[in-house]
């Protein structure tokens, strides 16, 4: 919890934000890919009257590719802002309510991440997967399962002969 009384009152105009998240309990599909402390970087501001959030997170993802399983790594980096409220003074959805001050940082990194992590984990954009017929890694490998030959284009090919 990081206490902003100082900056909301105004005491305090900018405060610095540095902080490590365990994320070592997210999981997807049985999986945890954060294993590593989630880096947090950035300054809570009050700009008269407004007080504002600002992030960057650096995290290291690791799990199996979600077309061919193999262990990919990678590294992200993302950015917020948040104009944080100590009340529900607005009903915009997007101010976060910071009740008694006390700011939760590691629960709004948390989500903050969760909603910008890729929907789909992909070793690369044009991973071909897994053959389920041979199971062959089609990224490397050429698919060894016997050609099933519609039988239109088996005519289309005496045509052409
Ligand atoms: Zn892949
Ligand atoms: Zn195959």
């Amino acid at each position: 919890m990081i206490d902003l009384r100082e900056i909301f009152s105004g005491v305090q105009t900018i405060r610095q934000v540095d902080a490590a998240v365990d994320m070592r309990d997210y999981e997807v599909c049985g999986v945890h890919p954060i294993r590593e402390p989630v880096q947090v970087h950035g300054q809570i501001t009050n700009s008269a009257g407004v007080v504002t959030l600002d992030l960057t997170v650096q995290l290291l993802y690791e799990a199996p590719c979600d077309r061919c399983a193999q262990p990919v790594s990678r590294s992200y980096s993302f950015s917020f802002s948040h104009v944080l409220v100590t009340a529900t003074e607005s009903d915009e959805y997007d101010y976060i309510v910071v009740e008694n001050a006390l700011l939760d940082l590691d629960a709004l990194v948390r989500v903050d991440v969760i909603l910008n992590l890729p929907s789909k984990f992909l070793c690369k954009d044009d991973c071909k997967g897994i053959c389920p017929g041979c199971g062959k890694l089609l990224n490397e490998e050429a698919c060894v399962c016997k050609k099933e030959i519609d039988p239109r284009l088996e005519k289309l090919k005496d045509f052409y002969h």
